[in-house]
């Protein structure tokens, strides 16, 4: 597969479809990264979108994407984990591959709060959201892998052969039965991720507290600065200047990302304006 392109956008919704054809136009070559079909997919009917009325959100979508994939985008059906900005290009990794490209637009959708009591503060202290990112870290130690979704259960493997014991918590109930024999299903959920001294230490499952060096949470979507080390977020929402630049070189955003009124039309519309001023800015 194609490893560099000219943009990378994360998110399949609206936002980052508007983006891609616009891109497409242009001639730019464009990965287009999803995890889900975001916020559209629980849409049951939408009635205020022009030239589609009366349609579910699930078949929006769809047209969307496969009209992506009749303009020469290349859609990438996995979450991006990690984005670092260096020098002319960024690197991104996405799904277990490393890609790099001359622009990157985040197209997340709302930002979803951090869940687990322990989450917010430990973050990148202990908590990671990246397998392929973090897992040497922990080799040979005792993990945690709180999985939202099926594609963790591949993640869960990977660190499976790192980690020394890795024990896997299902956040929400999904098909995990290709989960490698070395790792130990758990009943029951992670209620909090504990600490001492600024370290994380255990996990809460019920009234038992288990020992462990360190927590993975794979869920389909990632907080973005995670994602992106050093992004500027505000009360939940990507920082963009009229431009749709965030403060890390090379990195734009667009959508319900950066803020509301949450609406597809007004997506659409950012989605086309940052590819637009992403093509005029290089
Ligand atoms: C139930 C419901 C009904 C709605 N009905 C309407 C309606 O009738 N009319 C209307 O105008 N609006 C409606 N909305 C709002 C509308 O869905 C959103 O405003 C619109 O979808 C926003 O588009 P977006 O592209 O910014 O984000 P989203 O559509 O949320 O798309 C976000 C994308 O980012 C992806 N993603 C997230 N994290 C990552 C990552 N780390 N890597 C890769 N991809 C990632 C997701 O998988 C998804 O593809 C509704 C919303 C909901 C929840």
């Amino acid at each position: 597969m194609q490893t560099h392109f000219d943009v990378i956008i994360a998110g399949g919704g609206p936002a980052g479809v508007s983006a891609a054809l616009t891109l497409r136009a242009r001639n730019k070559s464009v990965l287009l990264c999803y995890s889900d079909l975001g916020a559209l997919k629980t849409a049951h009917r939408v009635d205020n979108y022009p030239g589609m009325p009366r349609i579910s959100g699930e078949e929006m979508i769809r047209t969307f994407h496969k009209q992506c994939e009749d303009a020469g985008v290349t859609l990438y059906p996995h979450a991006v984990r990690q984005l670092l900005p260096m020098g002319d290009t960024v690197s991104v990794m996405a799904g277990d591959q490393l890609f790099t490209c001359g622009n990157m637009l985040l197209c997340v959708g709302v930002v979803r709060k951090m869940r687990i009591p322990g989450e917010q503060e430990y973050a990148g202290h202990g908590i990671s959201y990246c397998a392929t990112c973090d897992g040497m870290f922990y080799r040979g130690k005792k993990i945690a892998v709180i999985s939202a979704y099926e594609e963790g259960v591949e993640e869960a493997n990977f660190l499976g052969s790192i980690a020394g014991e890795t024990l896997y918590f299902a956040e929400k109930p999904h098909h995990a039965a290709d989960l490698s024999d070395n790792i130990t299903v758990m009943d029951g959920k992670v209620s909090a991720i504990l600490s001492e001294n600024g370290k994380v230490t255990h996990v809460q499952c019920g009234e038992e507290k288990i020992p462990v060096d360190g927590v993975f949470i794979l869920r389909p979507a990632t907080p973005p600065d995670q994602m992106a080390p050093g992004l500027c977020v505000q009360d939940g929402k990507i920082v963009v200047d009229a431009d749709y630049r965030t403060n890390l070189d090379r990195v734009y955003a667009a959508g319900d990302c950066v803020g509301a009124p949450y609406q597809i039309a007004k997506a659409v519309g950012e989605g086309n304006m940052a590819a637009l001023k992403m093509v005029q800015g290089n």
